[in-house]
């Protein structure tokens, strides 16, 4: 299997971060795009550039047709899905494969085996990783429900088995709500998702997130490279994250990395892969498993110094993992800042066009984005405008240089998310490392007054 032609099935800076990838591997690269993204800079640097139809993702990014045919056009040997869009598609995976083009990610049957909440967990939980304690799979009986709510004791969290988003939620305080709030939970999921199944769960008070980040080679060889601490969230959305996280012990990382790389080698996963954890006083809890690339992956490149995507593109090649975990070292620190465009107190999207633009550079800085002055960002997608990445040798070093690269960031005609950033930098509990996926939300009601 040779990979010499890639096609990216996605928009924006991770469009971008798949180009440099390849380039640097000497891979020509194919865009697509909407007519939105004609004028786009992940078209503008691409080899060959294909349009895949108008502006709404369904008829465009979605269009797993329109890309087939782009491929077949251009003559590419391989598709990248980046994040998002159908990059957990496991129907798509197969297509992609079925036309003999190589698909850049996990086998198609692990990305539906981890798209499906229960049957993650019972995976999740026969592969050894540690679980919120709950439901064994979905329940239907209240008598039942009640049992078990008494047996791992209230609060609870009632969750759709195909939920994601963070919709389909329910927490429940006391028996005498349950039934309640789990046909409240049924029903709501059945309208947002076709399926009414729910399972039942311990409602943790005040955890944090933390991922793990894992590449197996599809032949039974797996590696982790650490944790990203991905606590600061608005409404379950990603704000800003860091590796390593503030509360982890080097011992710590090594005992649950390993735990989370055998659990890869016996599935044979093939390619990147995030595991997500709660943890509360010391204590890890499975929540789902991300079968692609993530949105902060860069913060993982910088204290370790590997090239996530140029590793995922030698798996699907056939290569064998680049590196022992003996070869894998932490260094430093490093926190990502995702910019969006949108109203840092409103939170009221922004698109529009950008007059003036100046990244920060310098030392350890690292801006991933597509924008330029005079790009006009279009309404139908996703509000991320730019990734501000900072490496420091220490914690307090890389929040140091992090302020000063915020100070330095030019986004002019539409409002972005930079000054959210910077009062987050001069709170002390963010200072400290002192929070949990509640701060955020708290701290914003605060500000509201
Ligand atoms: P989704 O797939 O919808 O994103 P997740 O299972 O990943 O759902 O959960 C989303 C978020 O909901 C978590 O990041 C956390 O903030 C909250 N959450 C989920 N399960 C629990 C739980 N058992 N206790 C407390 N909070 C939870």
């Amino acid at each position: 299997m040779s990979v010499t032609r890639i096609l990216i099935a996605n928009r924006g800076e991770i469009a971008l971060r798949i180009h440099r990838a390849a380039h640097e591997m000497g891979i020509e690269t194919v865009a697509v795009h909407s007519t939105a993204d004609a004028d786009a800079m992940h078209v503008r640097l691409a080899d060959h550039a294909v349009c895949i139809g108008p502006p709404p993702a369904t008829d465009s990014y979605l269009n797993v047709a329109n890309i087939i045919s782009a491929a077949e056009i251009a003559g590419a040997d391989a598709i990248h899905p980046g994040y998002g869009f159908l990059s957990e598609n496991a129907k798509f995976a197969e297509i992609v494969e079925a036309h003999d083009i190589t698909w850049i990610g996990p086998k198609p049957e692990h990305i539906r085996t981890m798209g499906d909440k229960v049957q993650a967990k019972k995976t999740a939980g026969e592969l050894g990783l540690p679980l919120v304690p709950g439901s064994d799979g979905a329940v239907s009986d209240y008598d039942e429900a009640k049992k078990i709510a008494a047996e791992i004791g209230y609060p609870v969290i009632i969750k759709a088995a195909s939920g994601g988003g963070g919709r389909g939620m329910k927490v429940c305080e006391e028996e005498s709500k349950l039934e309640t709030l789990m046909k409240q939970a049924g029903s709501e999921a059945k309208a947002a998702f076709g399926d009414a199944t729910v399972y039942i769960e311990k409602y943790l008070g005040n955890p944090r997130h933390i991922e793990f980040q894992v590449f197996g080679d599809g032949n039974g060889n797996a590696i982790h490279l650490g944790e990203r601490d991905c606590s600061l969230q608005r409404r379950h959305q990603k704000v800003l994250e860091e590796a390593p996280s503030p509360v982890i012990t080097d011992a710590e990382r090594a005992r649950m990395g390993e735990v989370c790389s055998k659990a890869m080698r016996d599935m044979a996963y093939r390619g990147a892969g995030t595991i997500e954890f709660l943890w509360e006083d010391g204590e890890f809890y499975f929540i789902e498993m991300n079968t692609r690339l993530q949105v902060e992956h860069p913060v993982t490149e910088a204290i370790t110094g590997v090239d996530l995507v140029r590793e995922q593109i030698r798996i699907a090649a056939g290569k064998e993992l680049s590196h022992t975990q003996d070869e894998i070292e932490f260094r430093g620190h490093a926190i990502e800042c995702r910019i969006n465009a949108e109203d840092p107190f409103t939170f009221a999207p922004s698109p529009g066009k950008v007059t003036h633009y100046h990244p920060a550079g310098g030392m350890h800085v690292r801006v991933d984005s597509g924008l330029y002055a005079g790009y006009s960002i279009p309404p139908y997608y996703d509000s991320m405008i730019a990734k501000l990445i900072v490496y420091g040798r220490s914690r307090d070093k890389c929040i140091m240089r992090l302020k000063r690269a915020l100070e330095e960031m030019v986004i002019e005609g539409v409002k972005h998310s930079v000054p959210l950033h910077q009062e987050l930098l001069n709170q002390p509990d963010v200072l400290t490392g002192d929070y949990s996926i509640k701060w955020l939300e708290e701290w914003l009601k605060e500000r509201e007054g």
